[in-house]
């Protein structure tokens, strides 16, 4: 199926007289006839048991999700934080370390930078334009993982995935991907060499701003036993799980072995799955995904072409822009566009950047991006509000900035609103 048809077809297929659109199972637990019988689901978990550890609804849109990206297996979670998370704590523990850009989503900052601190795993960070060899040296003997955003939000710079995936391979270890702004239709990580891929799908994949969620993508392609005989790290991905009587995850369940690790260990324990009725929800976006892209990319362009050319605006960045600085990178990595998200500067700072916002009539003022209606956030005053000025600088925001999520609407309905409002400025 081409990428379109999976967004429709993929996860579910009913059989004769059964629901045409995938049922919302919207029950914790299930019932069974025989001891025996749920004695062997705890030894070897090929049936639904408890909807901690899978749900039919959201088993479905779990399929849909790994093929779309390309990978083996996927796991839904409560949040794009919880994907984050347990993609990291599937292969570190205390006294480890793992490599991140350090341009990436600010909560994840956070989590990677102060909590994950705070269970004995080290964020090293580095520049996401580092070199081959900075990658490299940035690495210590106790480094098990890499991370990256394909589109970082809100900075707009975009990842050089084969160049970070063959660091990361060169030291033995896997690349993630948080490929929340580009999803799958606009890039697929794994064809570029990543490992695993985590999607915040609150954004483009729900699309409507009607649920938070997560998911964690496995593309099935590290090999956990090479890296093991080179390395000695993911020793729990290849000897027998003592928290799950002895099961080996690569031995029993061979490429899915991560993904299976994540479900079986960490949902288990940390339980951040979410219900049935929001992955109902999650795959009537993603049925419109390849449709609903394809316009962000299109209004997004002659937005930021708009912008480009208006006096009161100091700066424009969108990665689709010819000139602008990851130009050569979004045209190897998103061809077909680079999502709805453009940040812009306006001129005379905040004050300015504010009243701009403020006299905005169609988009709205929201703590949200990547949304099917218009948004816009003005990050200095809201999301980075505890940063100092020179802090800000330092993160590439300035007073000035405004981050505009381009949704559905008429281009020209846009157009036409921030030229009324850039008027007031
Ligand atoms: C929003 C976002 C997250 C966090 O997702 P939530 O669903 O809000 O927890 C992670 N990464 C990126 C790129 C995001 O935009």
């Amino acid at each position: 199926m081409k990428f379109e048809t999976k967004c429709l077809h993929s996860g579910y297929a009913p059989k004769n007289g059964e629901p045409r659109v995938v049922p919302i199972v919207q029950s914790t637990t299930y019932r069974f006839d025989s001891c025996d019988h749920v004695a062997d689901l705890f030894d070897k978990p090929t049936e639904y048991i408890y909807s901690r550890f899978a749900n039919p609804t959201c088993d479905a849109v779990e399929k849909k999700l790994a093929d779309m990206e390309g990978g083996v297996g996927a796991m839904l979670t409560s949040s794009g934080q919880a994907a984050s998370l347990l993609s990291i704590l599937n292969l570190c523990s205390a006294g480890d370390s793992f490599i991140a850009s350090a341009s990436i989503y600010g909560g994840t900052i956070n989590l990677f930078g102060f909590t994950l601190k705070k269970l004995g795993i080290e964020c090293i960070w580095v520049d996401v334009d580092a070199s081959y060899d900075e990658i490299l040296k940035s690495f210590k003997p106790n480094t098990k993982a890499v991370f990256g955003e394909t589109i970082a939000n809100p900075a707009l710079t975009v990842f050089d995935i084969e160049k970070w995936a063959k660091a990361a391979h060169e030291k033995h270890v896997p690349l993630i991907v948080d490929n929340t702004f580009a999803t799958p239709y606009l890039c697929r990580p794994f064809e570029f060499g990543a490992d695993i891929v985590v999607h915040s799908t609150t954004k483009y994949l729900d699309g409507h701003a009607v649920q938070g969620g997560g998911a964690i993508v496995d593309s099935g392609n590290f090999d956990w036993v090479a890296a093991n005989k080179a390395t000695g790290y993911f020793e729990d991905l290849v000897k027998p799980d003592p928290s799950y009587h002895g099961l080996e995850y690569v031995k029993e369940f061979g490429k899915a072995a991560y993904i299976i690790k994540a479900r079986t260990q960490l949902m288990r324990d940390f339980g951040c799955y979410p219900a049935a009725h929001s992955a109902f929800l999650l795959n009537m976006g993603i049925e419109t995904l390849p449709i609903r892209m394809e316009r962000y990319c299109k209004n997004a362009l002659q937005v930021a072409e708009f912008f480009q050319r208006h006096d009161k605006i100091a700066k424009v960045r969108y990665p689709m822009l010819g000139g602008d600085k990851y130009y050569e990178n979004a045209k190897k990595y998103l061809p077909l566009g680079a999502s709805g998200v453009i940040t812009v500067s306006i001129k005379g700072g905040r004050k300015a950047a504010m009243r701009f916002m403020d006299s905005l009539k169609l988009a709205s003022d929201e703590v949200h991006v990547a949304d099917i209606r218009t948004c816009v956030l003005h990050p200095a005053s809201a999301t980075h509000r505890q940063l100092t000025d020179e802090q800000l600088v330092a993160a590439g925001i300035d007073g000035g900035m405004v981050r505009f999520s381009c949704g559905l609407e008429n281009v020209d309905d846009i157009i036409c609103d921030i030229k009324q409002a850039l008027e007031k400025v």
